[in-house]
């Protein structure tokens, strides 16, 4: 049954996800590697834009609120469909576990207008994120 939906799923995909499947990033045809690797190339990061907010918000750690503030997350929990987040400002924030929800949507496309002041989150977990392809 799993396999089945699974198989439907991906025939409905663009190419590029299905690349992301195997954790493989793109090859870019233009651009090839000449032997020596870089090291001082940023990695870029891919997160299937297809998994439930919950899991990318507990890989990611980050919260985009509804007025464009990005939150850290303390610990989130999941509860009869519904995302249960503590941030580390001290806010409790629940939300259902859609994928099409606000929250997905503002993770995929890493809508946020600025980090929250008292939730203190490294610069390297931002970079993480804008670093990272939701595909
Ligand atoms: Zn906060």
């Amino acid at each position: 049954m799993t396999q089945l939906s699974e198989k439907a799923r991906k025939a409905a995909l663009p190419v590029e996800s299905r690349v992301a499947d195997k954790e493989n990033p793109p090859a870019n045809g233009a651009a090839k590697p000449s032997g020596a690797s870089k090291p001082a190339l940023k990695k870029q990061r891919y997160l299937r834009r297809q998994k439930d907010p919950f899991t990318i918000v507990q890989q990611i750690k980050l919260w985009p609120s509804k007025n464009g503030i990005l939150h850290g997350v303390r610990s989130v929990k999941l509860k009869s469909g519904m995302i249960a987040a503590e941030t580390h400002c001290g806010r409790t924030m629940q939300l259902r576990n859609s994928r099409n929800s606000r929250l997905a949507r503002h993770l995929r496309n890493k809508f946020y207008d600025r980090p929250c002041k008292k939730c203190r989150i490294p610069s390297w977990k931002i970079d993480k994120f804008s670093e990272t392809t939701f595909v």
